[in-house]
């Protein structure tokens, strides 16, 4: 074992053993924001080898607070996360595999996106995905760890499909109506590092053979108020939807709106089967406004609008919150 995990090979809970474990361990992250960064900066160093990281977005400017992997130039070129996330870390650990997946985690791609996968994270923004990990999880037997954090607060779960709660005793319906988002509240940048320490944490225990050690709780802290409580996840609800009954509605998906409103001032069009030549789609539109494009995204300004478009057809609209307008000016520069 190299002298890499030398000091991680010391610690009593790890050992050479445990160290050759991770390296045959094969770890999905979902989702590459905030959480996703702070995990898989820590499993790589850690020596997990083999990390998949899915995430369909592009480094933007304001990640950059809390984004642990990304850079200013990674904003500038509006990379991927899930490619600028692979750049990073094999600068730092080449030793490891890792497999990005420029991809949004949905209910038609779930089975190939994880498989093979022996235990899945999440650092997804939403809850939508987290009953599909859910589902997917409990309907393969693959142990997932729930993370979120949004202001100073931070929450955590192991699932452990036959021995734990899942997602769905716990939260039987999804937060409704106003739900807290770091785009309403705000985060710290502490906050998921706590929660993606604690999560990075269980893993290691989870693969190192310390399985009676991994917790039982759902554990949540808010850093600035201080107030903390953990819930025994120790039982799995009756008649859960998920775990008890097996009726995995997520994975059946109803399927997303076609065009959903995503964050603060900006519209998502969900495009999947519009493949797009970059070079011919920036020469159409350069009379219109400035276009600005890579292997893997273009940016086209359009005041008061920027539009950022895929390979695949999907496009973010800012500048509006109303779909029908997002909608017709996807189909005037794009097509309809
Ligand atoms: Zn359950």
């Amino acid at each position: 074992m190299s002298e890499r995990y030398s000091r991680q090979i010391l610690f009593h809970g790890i050992g050479a053993e445990g160290q050759k474990k991770l390296a045959e361990a094969r770890v999905a992250i979902v989702g590459c924001g905030a959480t996703g960064s702070a995990l898989a900066s820590l499993l790589a160093r850690a020596g997990v080898g083999t990390l998949r990281i899915i995430d369909r977005d592009y480094v933007e400017p304001s990640n950059l607070q809390r984004q642990s992997l990304f850079d200013e130039q990674d904003a500038a070129d509006s990379l991927p996360k899930a490619i600028a996330a692979a750049r990073k870390i094999a600068a730092f650990n080449s030793e490891i595999v890792v497999e990005p997946k420029v991809d949004d985690l949905v209910p038609a791609n779930v089975a190939a996106l994880l498989e093979g996968m022996q235990l899945i994270l999440d650092g997804t923004d939403n809850f939508e995905t987290r009953y599909l990990i859910n589902d997917y999880a409990v309907s393969q037997s693959l142990p997932w760890i729930y993370s979120a954090a949004v202001g100073s607060y931070a929450v955590t779960l192991n699932v452990l499909p036959a021995e734990t709660a899942c997602l769905a005793c716990i939260f039987p319906d999804s937060p409704g109506g106003i739900i807290e988002t770091c785009e309403t509240s705000g985060i710290l940048n502490s906050a998921v590092n706590l929660v993606a320490s604690i999560a990075a944490t269980e893993t290691l225990k989870f693969f190192a053979g310390e399985r009676r050690q991994v917790r039982r709780t759902l554990l949540s802290f808010d850093l600035w108020t201080n107030d903390h409580a953990e819930i025994s996840a120790a039982k799995t609800r009756p008649h859960c939807r998920a775990c008890g009954e097996r009726d995995f509605v997520h994975l059946a998906g109803e399927g997303r709106p076609h065009i959903t409103l995503c964050g603060r001032n900006s519209v998502q069009i969900h495009e999947r089967n519009r493949p797009i030549d970059f070079n011919e789609m920036d020469r159409r539109l350069q009379p219109h406004g400035i276009v600005r494009h890579n292997d893997f995204v273009l940016k086209f300004w359009h005041d008061p609008y920027e539009m950022t478009l895929f390979p695949d057809g999907r496009a973010i609209i800012k500048g509006t919150t109303d779909t029908a307008v997002a909608r017709s000016l996807y189909a005037r520069y794009v097509g309809s």
